[in-house]
């Protein structure tokens, strides 16, 4: 077998992980319910408490990425012909609309241009009596915040699901201030773990109203907090728990919150900055709304000019194959428009943004 190239990863995740997660990921093996483990998955709901910003009871990690955290979230909470609000500005929007249709309930889907944020009064005006508000805090495919703290603040009787997969550890989170029901996010973006693992919160107000049996068995949040949160010894077997998986993403938690949730933000935060600041140096367009741009992924429009008859899946080839830095396309509508460059996790830090930067000049020959 041919050793395995070490990239710079720079897409939409996943992210470069934190040497001490690599260095988890080789650990012994435990069981999952020896006493062991169970500490280290306690342990890791605490830490993930506190990069949400919560203090719910049922916060853990669930198994599968970022998209079985969006699954469970609506196919937990959302009955057939339930009315859900969902704002939509871009890919991660759309696929939330797919998973409530699929669920049974009724969409209310409240757009917004792509690379322009969701106007959260006209969510907020959707519907009357909606049984659930979602939106995606950090959407991905178009580097552009939404503002969940206003979503919370107008929800009503409403739950209101954030999906925090791209946020999480990244930018700031407060899950319990905000008024956020559910919040789901993975591994592989600003947590700089490798994928696997959908970390995911839900507040009492919710869980007062889980549906009693899921149409998904696998995602049936009751059924998991008898794993999760029966007390030492009490714990009823569900299904195996990724084991290394969890012990990575404690490593990786710890890791943030050693250097502290507001340092992490800040870093991701200057990173973003001198890349967004780097691009348009180098006569790139960035896309995103201003005001709106996200530190941790940035969209950039392709440029017409690109050298030597190169299209821009051959710009992104040269940028892999020179230098070991993936850089990600464009997603969506925005297919062929845009590259999409992620600075999250282990990534964001200032010699990954010279080095893009000095390779992406080199390939566009500026
Ligand atoms: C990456 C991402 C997802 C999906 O996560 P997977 O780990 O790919 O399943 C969902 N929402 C957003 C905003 C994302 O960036």
């Amino acid at each position: 077998m041919t050793a395995i190239a070490d990239r710079i990863l720079m897409g939409p995740g996943p992210s470069n992980p934190y040497p001490e997660v690599t260095a988890a990921l080789v650990h012994p093996v435990l069981g999952h319910l020896d006493p062991a483990f169970l500490e280290i998955l306690d342990e890791t709901g605490d830490r993930l408490r506190e990069v949400f910003g919560t203090t719910n009871a049922l916060t853990l990690p669930m198994s599968g990425t970022g998209s079985a955290g969006m699954e469970a979230s609506f196919v937990n909470v959302v009955r057939p012909e339930d009315p859900v609000v969902v704002g939509v500005n871009g890919l991660f929007g759309e696929r939330m609309c797919e998973v409530v249709e699929r669920v049974g309930g009724e969409v209310i889907r409240v757009d917004a241009p792509w690379g322009e944020p969701l106007d959260t009064e006209a969510v907020l005006a959707a519907h009357p009596a909606p049984a659930v508000i979602a939106a995606v805090h950090a959407e991905t495919s178009t580097g552009v915040r939404n503002d969940i703290a206003g979503l919370g603040r107008g929800k009503g009787d409403a739950l209101l699901v954030a999906d925090m997969v791209t946020s999480l550890g990244g930018i700031e989170v407060a899950v319990d201030d905000w008024g956020v029901d559910i919040a789901y996010s993975g591994t592989q973006k600003c947590l700089g773990v490798p994928p696997g693992l959908a970390p995911i919160t839900v507040s009492g107000r919710a869980r007062e109203r889980l549906v009693e049996r899921p149409s998904s068995w696998y995602l049936d949040l009751n059924l998991l907090s008898g794993y999760v949160t029966g007390g030492r010894g009490g714990r009823v077997y569900h299904h195996t728990a990724p084991v290394t998986m969890i012990g990575a993403l404690h490593a990786g938690l710890g890791v943030v919150l050693d250097e502290g949730l507001e340092a992490a933000w800040a870093r991701h935060e200057a990173c973003g900055l001198a890349l967004q600041a780097g691009l348009e140096r180098l006569g790139l367009e960035l896309f995103a709304a201003v005001g709106y741009r996200l530190p941790q992924l940035t969209t950039v429009k392709v440029p017409q000019d690109l050298p030597g008859g190169m299209d821009e899946a051959g710009c992104r080839r040269a940028l892999l194959v020179r230098y070991d830095i993936e850089i990600g396309s464009g997603a969506g509508q925005l297919a062929g428009k845009v590259w999409r460059i992620g600075c999250m996790g282990h990534t964001a830090r200032p010699q990954n943004v010279v080095a893009l930067l000095g390779a992406l000049a080199e390939v566009l020959g500026r």
